[in-house]
């Protein structure tokens, strides 16, 4: 049998059934033949034994039920056997919507909102259904890519402003806040998906302090998704190295300028080697500005205007390399090399 909902438990679920069993409707899950009605968080699903058992053993085991004569009580709704499954409502809409409608109609091409692509993987995995699984952590994997270039392909340029914490990624097909890093993290330690942590973690680092503390809201029912103590120090190590390996790059970037014989453009080169200096003597920002680490050489172009062309090229060069030496320590800068 399912894991029983606690009666004791304190929640504001809704618990009008007219309400919640709109809710199945709405999303395709009351099927007037069906033959088993699963509760979730007081919402009903009627839906069909033999697809579900078919599909998991785990579903099958949990419909191993006495015949409806021998049913009474809260056990049988409208004459069909119900069960109380321990599940959020919408994690359990979710996966089931995914085992109705296939991969096809369910929309896998399309994007899908993290918290879908998380009760996949959750739920996939407790109830045994493994294509929903791996398509969910493929999904989680293209997010969170090992590789620079495809991290970089995978959000748009307003990703990159702290801001804005409902950040959507522009091709990666998943939606994704911010703040679902958090969630990212202890998935990937609840599910053993290591090469998502890197990433993660970075984007984790990028988030404010109190949100990093307090943790994210989640659905009704559901504790907050929430850093664990040790993840929570290698995020805030990770933030701190990160700044520390800026401000060294910004001060190598300032001495690269107007070095001979290579400049050819004197007077300029020496004037804005002076004022960068004069900057990076005065950045307190750039512990805060950890997104700057991943930016394309971009800004380069547009800062280095008045310089000479061979200033300007050793310049983008040593950003790139930044760049690219920087995501590459990342496991080694949040301390998941490990367990990667
Ligand atoms: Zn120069």
């Amino acid at each position: 049998m399912a894991e029983p909902v606690s009666k004791k438990r304190k929640t504001d679920e809704n618990t009008d059934p007219k309400t919640n069993q709109k809710r199945a409707v709405d999303a395709g899950l009351w099927f007037e033949d069906g033959n088993i009605i699963l509760v979730a968080q007081h919402t009903p699903f009627k839906v069909h034994r033999g697809l579900l058992s078919h599909k998991s053993e785990v579903f099958k085991d949990i419909f191993t039920l006495p015949p409806p004569e021998k049913l009474s009580g809260d056990d049988i709704m409208d004459g069909i056997p119900t069960i109380q499954m321990s599940d959020n409502w919408q994690d359990l809409s979710d996966v089931l919507s995914a085992l109705y409608n296939g991969q096809g109609s369910f929309g896998f091409r399309k994007k899908l909102h993290f918290r879908t692509v998380s009760a996949l993987l959750r739920l996939g995995n407790k109830y045994g259904l493994v294509d929903l699984e791996q398509e969910a952590i493929a999904r989680l994997q293209r997010l969170f890519p090992s590789d620079l270039q495809d991290f970089q392909n995978g959000y748009t340029e307003s990703d990159y402003e702290r801001e804005n914490m409902h950040l959507f990624c522009s091709t990666s097909r998943i939606r994704l806040r911010s703040s679902d890093a958090i969630a990212a993290v202890n998935l990937a330690r609840a599910y053993n998906i290591p090469s998502i942590l890197p990433a993660a973690f970075y984007i984790c680092s990028r988030l404010p302090v109190e949100l990093l503390v307090q943790g994210v809201s989640t659905p009704k029912g559901t504790s907050p998704n929430i850093l664990s103590r040790v993840d929570l120090i290698r995020c805030w190590n990770g933030q701190i190295e990160l700044g520390r390996r800026y401000g060294l790059k910004m001060q190598a970037m300032s001495n690269a300028i107007a070095q001979r014989p290579a400049c050819t453009g004197s007077w300029h080169c020496q004037e804005l080697k002076k004022t960068w200096e004069a900057e990076d003597d005065r950045d307190t920002d750039c512990q805060d500005a950890l997104g700057c680490c991943l930016v394309g050489s971009q800004w380069v172009t547009t800062d280095d205007e008045e310089l000479c062309a061979a200033c300007h090229s050793r310049r983008v060069l040593l950003w790139d390399d930044f760049r690219q030496s920087t995501w590459d320590d990342l496991p080694k800068i949040f301390d998941v090399e490990n367990n990667m």
